[in-house]
C-alpha cells in the first residue's frame, strides 16, 4: 500500500548531491535510506541557488558595523548577504508548502545554531544561525526544523518526526480553512501531547481556543499564534508518552 509522503525541505548536500563548496556532499544515510519512505524531500542549496559555483571559495558569517553579513573567507570583498536574503524570499512560497525542514549543521547558509560568527579581523566573536536557515525560521516560526546531527539521537529524532506529522495535519487541515470548531477539535486531539510537555502551555492554548470565534483575518491570526505556541511547546521533550490522534 502506498502512503502519501509528507513534503519536507532538506539541505541538498544531505541527500548526497555534490553541491558543497569543496565539490563534495554530506549524504546522510538515515535521511536517504529511511526517512525517504515517509517524507517527500525538497532539496535546497542556497549557495548554488544564488549562482555560486561548485567548487567555490568558502564563505562565512561576519559581524560588520553591528550587521551580520556573509562574506568570502579569502576574498573579503565578496559579500553574498543580499543575494542570500533575496534567495530566501524567493523560495518562501515553496517552503510554505512544506511540513518540516532538515538543515545541515555548521553552514553559514544552512546551520540553525552554533555557526561561528567572526569579526572583521577574523576572530570568532559569537555564534548563530546561517542566513538562509535564519530567514526561514523567522518567516515560518511554527515549521518544525532540525539539524541532521540531531537525527542520530533517538529522542530528538522522534520529537522531530512527531512535530512534522502534527504540523502537516495542521497545515493541510485547520490552516487551509480555519474555523473556531476546527481549531477546537485540533486542540482536543493535541492536548495530551501538550500537557505531557508543559501543563501551563496546554492550559493557555486551551483558553486561546475557547475564546476563538468568528472567521476571517482575526481567526487566521489567532490560528497562527496558536500553532506557533503549540509547536514551541512540542519542541520540549515529553515527560510521558503521548500520542496525537488523527
Ligand atoms: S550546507 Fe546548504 S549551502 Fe552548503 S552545500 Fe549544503 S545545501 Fe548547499
Amino acid at each position: 500500500m502506498s502512503i502519501d509522503r509528507i513534503p519536507v525541505g532538506v539541505s541538498s548536500c544531505l541527500l548526497g548531491n555534490p553541491v558543497r563548496y569543496d565539490g563534495d556532499h554530506k549524504r546522510n544515510s538515515y535521511i536517504v535510506d529511511t526517512l525517504t519512505a515517509y517524507f517527500d524531500f525538497h532539496p535546497f542549496c542556497p549557495e548554488v541557488g544564488i549562482g555560486l559555483g561548485v567548487p567555490r571559495p568558502p564563505i562565512r558569517l561576519v559581524m560588520m558595523d553591528n550587521e551580520l553579513r556573509v562574506v568570502g573567507v579569502k576574498n573579503k570583498k565578496q559579500d553574498v548577504t543580499d543575494a542570500l536574503k533575496a534567495y530566501s524570499l524567493a523560495r518562501e512560497s515553496e517552503v510554505a508548502q512544506l511540513s518540516g525542514f532538515i538543515f545541515k549543521k555548521g553552514s553559514p547558509s544552512c546551520g540553525t545554531e552554533g555557526v561561528a560568527i567572526f569579526d572583521t579581523s577574523g576572530a570568532v566573536v559569537a555564534s548563530g544561525a546561517g542566513l538562509f536557515a535564519a530567514a526561514i525560521m523567522a518567516r515560518f516560526p511554527a515549521l518544525p526544523v532540525v539539524e541532521e546531527r540531531h537525527l542520530q539521537e533517538t529522542l530528538l529524532r522522534e520529537n522531530f518526526v512527531e512535530r512534522v506529522i502534527i504540523y502537516h495535519q495542521w497545515r493541510t487541515g485547520v490552516a487551509a480553512a480555519p474555523t473556531a470548531q476546527a481549531l477546537a477539535a485540533f486542540h482536543a486531539r493535541l492536548e495530551s501531547s501538550l500537557t505531557s510537555r508543559d501543563g501551563d502551555c496546554a492550559r493557555r492554548l486551551g483558553e486561546l481556543v475557547a475564546n476563538a470565534s468568528g472567521e476571517g483575518g482575526d481567526l487566521a491570526r489567532l490560528a497562527d499564534d496558536y500553532i506557533a505556541a503549540a509547536m514551541a511547546c512540542l519542541r520540549q521533550p515529553a515527560s510521558q508518552p503521548a500520542h496525537f490522534t488523527a
